[in-house]
């Protein structure tokens, strides 16, 4: 498990901070360290919104799971592989902004659908 500074966003292994002192603080900038997930509001870190943009670019079939699809800047890779002829899996419980776009629809929550999913395509491998 990974520590993110909200300030350099340098990541570190949390075994390798001490938490002694709350909150704790990044060794480079002393910026305050997070868990490195992003949380509702907040944005997407620089680097991991800059690969997505590069793998969504690159992607010929995308599995949208669990989300409205409605956040930007995110809403936007599904969008950006279908218009460029790749396909659109989604997984979730109701219908999305992107459910019309989707090839495949797999209704129920990604935690049920996801699994059962793994299992078939390694079935077929
Ligand atoms: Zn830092």
């Amino acid at each position: 498990m990974l520590v993110r500074c909200i300030e350099c966003v340098a990541r570190f292994r949390r075994d390798a901070i001490d938490f002694a002192e709350l909150p704790p603080r990044c060794p480079h900038c002393t910026g305050i360290l997070k868990s490195d997930t992003v949380s509702f509001g907040e944005p997407i870190p620089p680097d991991v919104l800059e690969g997505c943009f590069e793998e969504a670019e690159r992607a010929d079939c995308m599995i949208v799971a669990g989300t409205s699809a409605t956040v930007y800047p995110a809403a936007q890779f599904p969008v950006s592989v279908h218009q460029r002829g790749g396909d659109l899996v989604e997984v979730n419980p109701y219908e999305s902004e992107i459910t019309q776009l989707c090839r495949h629809t797999l209704q129920g929550p990604a935690g049920e659908i996801l699994p059962l999913l793994v299992e078939r395509v390694r079935r077929r491998a």
